[in-house]
């Protein structure tokens, strides 16, 4: 943060004066702004670089074919995948965008990468948009019932967020042990924004049988109904490659 302060464009004023005497922001500024609207969003430091530019298609091949793949190869996957993901974030600008995504697959496919290119695709069309990982989305709801009188109220207010933000991001979904509780929480949430005709995107290491398996065969109308299903796989956990090695 202490970068802004040596700007050598604005020497960290923020602002640079044109010629006419009028001012324009600094690039510095902006940067700052954009900071400070991912950190608001929920979104994790290391995520902050997660674009849909970024999102390298070379890491999946086009001469593989996953089991689980309805016949697709791995490239044919993740061109879905991140296609479906970047069309239902720009809609969401346009102010079309109801149904989100269910992104799908294993460990370290890529899944994350995408959702939070989402997030930071709509941060900069200057969107309401909210990140968090499920297994915290869930424990932090949960102090609603034995927290003190501030712990409580903060909890109410982040079930209100996760119920009436534009576009919802919730991250690896099923990291958590399901419970009559969570499973009831899920359904509300999916139901309010249902309704209400905002837009949610989940991750989830859960393959078709394990969802049937997790939860109740209403909440999963309701997760369809809110977020297509779309599988992104990988044939080797692409967190573990060395950042910026494969190009682009
Ligand atoms: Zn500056």
């Amino acid at each position: 943060m202490s970068k802004q302060l040596d700007c050598p464009i604005c020497g960290g004023s923020g602002y640079v004066l044109l010629e006419d005497g009028s001012a324009r922001a600094c690039e510095c500024y902006k940067a700052r702004t954009l900071l400070a609207a991912r950190n608001a969003a929920g979104l994790p430091a290391a995520l902050q670089q997660m674009t849909f530019d970024k999102f390298n298609l070379a890491n999946y091949p086009g001469n593989q074919w996953p089991t689980a793949g309805g016949g697709k190869s791995y490239l044919d996957l993740a061109k879905a995948a991140f296609v479906k993901t970047k069309a239902c974030c720009e809609a969401v600008v346009k102010g079309g965008c109801r149904r989100g995504i269910l992104l799908q697959g294993n460990v370290g496919s890529g899944k994350t990468h995408l959702a939070a290119a989402a997030v930071n695709y709509l941060l900069e069309q200057h969107r309401d948009v909210y990140f968090l990982i499920a297994s915290e989305l869930f424990e932090e709801l949960k102090k609603s019932f034995d927290g003190d009188e501030e712990t409580k109220s903060k909890a109410w207010r982040l079930q209100q967020k996760v119920k009436r933000t534009e576009t919802l991001i919730i991250d690896d979904l099923g990291s958590h042990n399901f419970s009559d509780w969570t499973r009831s929480v899920l359904f509300t949430i999916l139901n309010y924004r249902m309704n209400e005709e905002l837009t949610t995107i989940i991750t989830t290491n859960m393959n078709g049988e394990q969802l049937r398996e997790n939860l109740d065969n209403r909440l999963i109308s309701r997760l369809i109904a809110q977020c297509e299903p779309c599988l992104l796989l990988a044939n080797n956990d692409l967190r573990l490659q060395i950042p910026g090695g494969g190009g682009k």
